[in-house]
């Protein structure tokens, strides 16, 4: 099912990207966690926001 609403999509995409990827284990953690959730280091990066949009 395809989302029509431009709006929608935006808020979508932001949320999908909007995360925390721990440099370890690859865990998703949310944003505003400080270490990750499964190994418990400290090394996260944000997800690279430009690589995952594709179609707008
Ligand atoms: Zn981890």
């Amino acid at each position: 099912m395809p989302v029509t609403d431009p709006e929608k999509k935006q808020i979508a995409q932001k949320a999908r990207l909007h995360m925390k990827i721990c440099f370890t284990c690859g865990a998703r953690n949310p944003m505003s966690a400080t270490r990750c959730r499964k190994c418990h280091n400290g090394y996260l990066r944000l997800k690279n926001k430009t690589l995952g949009i594709k179609k707008t």
